[in-house]
């Protein structure tokens, strides 16, 4: 027998396309838990980088990116630091935002008479909060906790100005996928890990041209800008700005939150409209069509998209299921926004990044030979693709709410209280432990049957 191993034998090689959130922290979650597997990260750009805006994690998510690296959670502590933490913690302080839910007489301002209860609730009064769970949370800007990832990534690990355009099947034999990017060079390497985000190259290799395989808009669009922290102040007061808000109406709702350290509003400012028709996702607008979505709303809403900086539209688009999140020959797998891009109504989009990595990266440690990589995607995929398509349909569902458009909720307020303060247990209060338990279940049934 020879001693050379056999192309399924041999020690694998591992590409990531994209250096995101996803990307990069399965580069980090690689070299920490899967040393011996050399790896190579391309991305498009000729850098690493994020947009000027905010993202919010809540403890589940942070306690994962721990488990996947201490170093990647003390990057979140080091972003988030400065923000207001309450006792008890909210995810969001819900008000009315939109002066056409006023009942009654239009100087009272009320927009909720609470049933049982001898109370009135006035345009942008507090009517409920959300709770959120206690640990490190909350809101950070997107920019600065990227650099602190790109910190922990070696020199020699990512290759900018390559842009994935195909994948084919090595002809030697090895079944390695080879890598063609734009600017017509190549690469082999056993296996692709597609972490190319919501418009993924790879996605359209593992799904082909099926139903599945382009987002498709969501029928909400979104304002993102920012405010310095003194400014805010001087439209909302001392308190409210401190600690993230939720202005709901219909078919529309405006989130504000704190970042970089305390200093910035993050501003997320959502409308509707039936169908999105321009090829660009992210287009520019005038602060006069901004406004005109707002018109109906209260002057504080309405002050704060007045003073938003450098805004732009984003149309939010989502996936629908993928009815799988790999394929073999060559080995694709895909990862983040690739496999499950959400609306952000549940603020989990990148959250769930960090658990596709943390359950990848657990079982590729275990990987000595191609034919264990292609059983570790199967069991990630049979562990992550339920989970990660349910944030998709419930964030769906939620942007509805908070819009007044929930099936059976609409604008009655004690029922959005009801729906919003239980609607996030299942993806809060899950132990990331038994997924990678399962996993690990799957893979050895498959060895010792
Ligand atoms: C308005 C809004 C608010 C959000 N708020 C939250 C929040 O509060 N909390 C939360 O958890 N999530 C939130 N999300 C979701 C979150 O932003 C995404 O889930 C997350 O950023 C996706 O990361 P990713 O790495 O998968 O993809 P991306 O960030 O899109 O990264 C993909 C990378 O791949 C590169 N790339 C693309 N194509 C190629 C190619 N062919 N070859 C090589 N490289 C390529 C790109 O240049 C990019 O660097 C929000 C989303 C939106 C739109």
């Amino acid at each position: 027998m020879s001693d050379t191993p056999s192309h399924a034998q041999k020690t694998p090689t591992l590409a990531i396309i994209g250096g995101g959130i996803a990307g990069l922290t399965l580069t980090i979650a690689l070299l920490k838990h899967a040393p011996s597997i050399p790896i190579t990260l391309y991305e498009s750009a000729s850098a690493f980088g994020e947009i000027g805006a905010g993202v919010g994690f809540e403890p589940v998510m942070v306690r994962t990116m721990g488990l996947i690296d201490p170093r990647i959670a003390a990057a979140f502590e080091k972003c988030s630091r400065g923000n207001t933490v309450t006792d008890p913690p909210k995810w969001f302080t819900v008000r009315v935002g939109d002066q056409r839910k006023i009942v009654g007489d239009e100087k009272d301002g009320v927009v909720l008479e609470k049933s049982g209860e001898n109370k009135k609730v006035r345009l942008g009064e507090e009517i409920f909060t959300i709770p959120a769970h206690r640990g490190p949370r909350g809101g950070i800007h997107r920019a600065h906790f990227l650099d602190e990832l790109v910190k922990l990534v070696p020199d020699g690990i990512a290759q900018f100005r390559k842009k994935l355009a195909h994948v084919t099947e090595a002809e030697d034999g090895s079944g390695d996928a080879v890598l063609h990017f734009a600017d017509g060079s190549t690469a082999q390497h056993s296996a692709v890990l597609g972490c190319d985000g919501i418009k993924s190259r790879t996605r359209s290799l593992v799904l082909g041209n099926s139903d599945s395989t382009a987002a498709v808009f969501s029928g909400k669009y979104v304002y993102r800008g920012l405010i310095p922290m003194t400014k805010a102040i001087e439209i909302m007061g001392e308190d409210q700005p401190k600690t993230p808000q939720m202005y709901v109406g219909y078919h529309g709702h405006v989130l504000t939150f704190p970042i970089a350290n305390g200093t910035i509003l993050n501003v997320v400012a959502f409308s509707s409209r039936p169908t999105w028709t321009d090829p660009n996702w992210v287009v520019q607008t005038s602060r006069e069509d901004m406004l005109e979505d707002y018109k109906h709303w209260s002057p504080m809403v309405r002050s704060i998209m007045v003073n938003l900086q450098s805004f732009d539209i984003w149309a939010l688009f989502n996936h629908l299921p993928a009815p799988i999140y790999y394929r073999s020959s060559p080995l694709i797998c895909l990862v983040g926004d690739a496999a499950h891009a959400t609306t952000p109504h549940q603020g989990a989009g990148a959250g769930m990044c960090i658990e596709d990595v943390y359950i990848l990266s657990e079982l590729l440690s275990q990987c000595k030979s191609k034919t264990d990589l292609e059983e570790a995607f199967r069991a990630y995929d049979a562990v992550r693709r339920p989970r990660s398509q349910k944030l998709v349909k419930t964030s769906r569902e939620a942007g509805m709410l908070w819009e007044f458009e929930g099936e059976g909720v609409g604008d009655d307020l004690e029922a959005l209280e009801r729906n919003a303060t239980t609607r996030m247990a299942w993806l809060w209060d899950h132990d990331i432990s038994t997924d990678l338990q399962k996993a690990r279940a799957i893979i050895e049934e498959k060895i010792s049957s």
